[in-house]
């Protein structure tokens, strides 16, 4: 074995441990009855101390070295330069760290659910406490210049500072609040036949036949029920999702599912070499990902699930097929009251549930939460109370209750802080995405509308999925659209798509 198989073969390792850790969460996600969570807390916890102790164990640094003299072409320099950046962020944080943030986000995430049905904030609030603090050390032992939110954003969008964010975000206001403002003159589309009794077998039927339009292998992955959505991948092989039924509510699953497929596209894509490698692993979140970033696989769940899910062209090539599965319930709707109604733009309480005009509103208030709550000038116990009053001042509504408030997503008690930002960032780079996808591929419009998915696929797996995480988010977008980020294709998407539904 030369030097740099030598390397591969231990990093392969590291990435069994991590795909390992991926089934033991899907499973606590999906099948693990509550008992199961504190065993579950303590095997997760000895796994990722053991991924991260073999990463810095003298015997893979030893081949770093000697891989690193002898690395020629792009891969082998990627790979070294991604081991090294993670063996010298494990050598700042204790493994003692590492597992106890592993293990306490077992229980938390499992007290958050029973929280979340009883609306009971009182019940989580300990736990919240200790997610910060431990969230709070993390980011001192990663370590910052300017604000202890850059360290936790690293993990997630490398690249991404706070500073940068809050440009990102006051352009997006700009551009955001006047439609807003602008569709809330207009009267609200016709939208009560999405609360028709839709059972689930049949939602889930037509779930399926969209995520196969779109190229889902269903070899390769399978589709299940969650309380909380999401994607999951134990290598490109076994990419899974999951999806939500409300039987009076038919764009929960549907759109859900869309957006989980889009991730799941990203991660079945991933060239097969990258297999159990560290271009397939992050190592910072010691997690199996093939996507480059959180922003870069949340910018392909918005592509499919927006861009094309909730397009004019996919609804009158498509809605005929659900109204053969809905017969009694949408047969006396025609393509364009659906398609209005599925955009229809409505100021909501739940984030999943956000229309494409106030989504990034609701993330701009979390981001600004989970930021006091770092800096210590949010005190937790304040927090279902600063919660409601931004959701006032942003969107004008009130929660009924901390269910529907500030216990809705998993993130914070998954111990996920600076997360929420990729979703924005995700938002904008699918627009930036897909307008270089129509300028380089020749009747790219043509093909979306004869529902043929495949040339978009194309483009997109020879531009972002087999790369897994060689290049990083910036040289992804430079390559590929020939711009850094930008809000500009974003806010044009926008403003052409809603002015149009809501003749303004
Ligand atoms: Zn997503």
């Amino acid at each position: 074995m030369n030097a740099f198989e030598t390397l591969k073969e231990q990093v392969a390792q590291v990435s069994d441990v991590l795909n390992a850790i991926s089934v033991l969460t899907w499973d606590a996600r999906t099948q693990m009855p509550p008992g199961g969570a504190e065993t579950r807390g303590e095997q997760l916890a000895t796994l990722s101390s053991l991924a991260q102790e073999r990463l810095i164990s003298s015997e893979l640094k030893a081949a770093l070295d000697q891989a690193e003299a002898v690395s020629t072409d792009l891969i082998q320099t990627r790979t070294v330069q991604r081991v090294r950046e993670a063996v010298s962020l494990f050598e700042r944080i204790p493994p003692t760290l590492t597992a106890e943030l592993a293990r306490s986000k077992s229980v938390s995430q499992e007290v958050w659910a029973e929280a979340r049905k009883g609306s009971d904030f009182g019940l989580f609030a300990p736990y919240l406490a200790q997610m910060i603090e431990l969230n709070q050390r993390l980011a001192e032992a990663i370590g910052y210049t300017e604000s202890p939110y850059d360290a936790l954003l690293q993990q997630y969008e490398p690249g991404l500072t706070a500073r940068t964010l809050q440009d990102l975000f006051s352009s997006l206001k700009d551009g955001v609040l006047p439609l807003l403002e602008a569709i809330r003159s207009r009267s609200e589309p016709r939208w009560d036949f999405l609360t028709r009794d839709f059972l689930e077998d049949q939602q889930r039927s037509f779930n399926v036949y969209a995520a196969e339009l779109f190229g889902y292998d269903f070899t390769r992955g399978r589709l299940d029920t969650s309380a909380h959505p999401f994607e999951i991948s134990f290598t490109r092989q076994d990419v899974r999702i999951t999806t939500r039924y409300e039987r009076r509510y038919l764009p929960m699953s549907l759109f859900g599912t869309l957006h989980e497929v889009g991730h799941a596209l990203y991660e079945q894509g991933v060239a097969p070499e990258l297999t159990r490698s560290a271009l397939t692993s992050d190592f910072a979140g010691l997690y199996a990902v093939g996507g480059a970033s959180y922003g870069t696989h949340e910018s392909q769940s918005r592509l499919w699930e927006n861009l094309i899910g909730r397009s004019l062209p996919f609804w009158e090539r498509h809605f005929a097929k659900l109204q053969t599965v809905f017969p009694e319930q949408l047969g006396d709707v025609d393509t364009n009251t659906f398609y209005r109604a599925v955009n229809r733009v409505s100021p909501s309480l739940i984030r999943v549930e956000a229309d494409e005009v106030t989504y990034n509103l609701h993330i701009m208030l979390r981001v600004e939460l989970e930021t006091a709550l770092l800096n210590g000038t949010l005190e937790v116990a304040e927090l279902p109370e600063a919660w409601n009053a931004k959701l006032g001042e942003y969107l004008g509504l009130t929660p009924p209750d901390d269910a529907s408030g500030v216990l809705q997503d998993i993130h914070w008690s998954a111990g996920l802080f600076g997360s929420f930002p990729t979703y924005t960032v995700g938002n904008v780079m699918a627009s930036q995405f897909f307008g270089a996808a129509k300028t380089q591929v020749a009747g790219l419009d043509e093909a979306l509308a004869a529902g043929n998915y495949a040339p978009l696929r194309t483009w997109l797996t020879e531009n972002i999925y087999q790369y897994g995480r060689t290049y990083t988010p910036q040289e992804l977008l430079e390559r590929s659209t020939g711009q850094s980020l930008t809000v500009a294709p974003y806010l044009e998407y926008l403003d052409q798509k809603y002015r149009d539904l809501y003749d303004l």
